[in-house]
């Protein structure tokens, strides 16, 4: 298969709704490859990406900065009438803002990840970032990746993508990724693939807005795939919509 073939089928599928604000979604479980699927889409078709993961991860950080426990919605519901999440570009990159301080270095370790996977559970939490993710989408084209975006928040996307890998590729990855930008302190492989299966969990089984493919969404397991391999499948698929 040709990739400029296949770039270039997808960027006229792209410009077929260049007049209409149109979403690309991704869905799928921690360390799948969404992020990565999302940053080339985004700049191959020169739209901006949304990392809703960010907003979850700002809101525990506050939660976990207050002294809360992050699950706990008769704490966490009344300190979101005085939070401001809003993310802002910073040198092209998504920088997520917490009351108007930068938190973007804070907000990837493992604690917070286990702090939004826990206030992401609250439907107090949801219910605030469904109205500022769909106001987003609503102003211009984009892609967004999270856990509900082609279920709950964009329902009605042009085009949605479930990604996903088994758990222990997944935490093979963070584990590497920790490695390298020496995030990984006392941690072993088998308490970060711990760690991504309570994840997994809490996110599957939580009663709103529950990590699960949409109906029509195009799946892709990424276990055994390089990204080259994914974004060609995730291409080929868009031009077929
Ligand atoms: O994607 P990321 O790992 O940064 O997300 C952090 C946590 O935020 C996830 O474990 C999940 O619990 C929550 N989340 C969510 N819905 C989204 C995005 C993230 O519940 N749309």
């Amino acid at each position: 298969m040709c990739e400029r073939k296949t770039a270039a089928g997808c960027a006229e599928k792209v410009k077929e709704n260049e007049n209409k604000v149109f979403a690309i979604a991704i869905d799928g479980p921690a360390g799948a490859g969404k992020s990565t699927v999302a940053k080339e889409l985004a700049s191959l078709f020169g739209l901006i990406h949304v990392d809703t993961g960010a907003m979850f991860r700002a809101i525990g950080l506050k939660a976990l900065r207050l002294g809360m426990d992050p699950a706990d919605e008769s704490a966490v519901r009344p300190m979101l009438d005085d939070t401001a999440v809003t993310l802002e570009l910073v040198d092209e990159a998504q920088h997520v803002f917490l009351d108007g301080e930068d938190v973007n270095a804070f907000i990837r370790t493992e604690e917070v990840s286990q702090a939004a996977s826990n206030v992401s559970t609250l439907p107090s939490v949801r219910e605030k970032l469904l109205e500022l993710q769909r106001a987003l989408a609503k102003k211009q084209s984009l892609v967004m990746d999270g856990r509900d975006i082609c279920t709950v928040v964009l329902p009605n996307a042009r085009f949605k993508f479930y990604i996903t890998a088994s758990a222990e590729v997944r935490a093979k990855r963070r584990y590497d990724e920790y490695l390298e930008k020496g995030r990984l302190g006392e941690m072993s492989y088998e308490d970060v693939l711990r760690e991504i299966e309570e994840r997994d969990y809490r996110d599957m089984n939580r009663e709103y807005a529950p990590l699960r493919p949409a109906e029509d969404a195009v799946i892709v397991d990424t276990s055994e795939m390089s990204v080259k391999q994914v974004l060609t499948r995730v291409l080929l698929s868009m031009i077929d919509v």
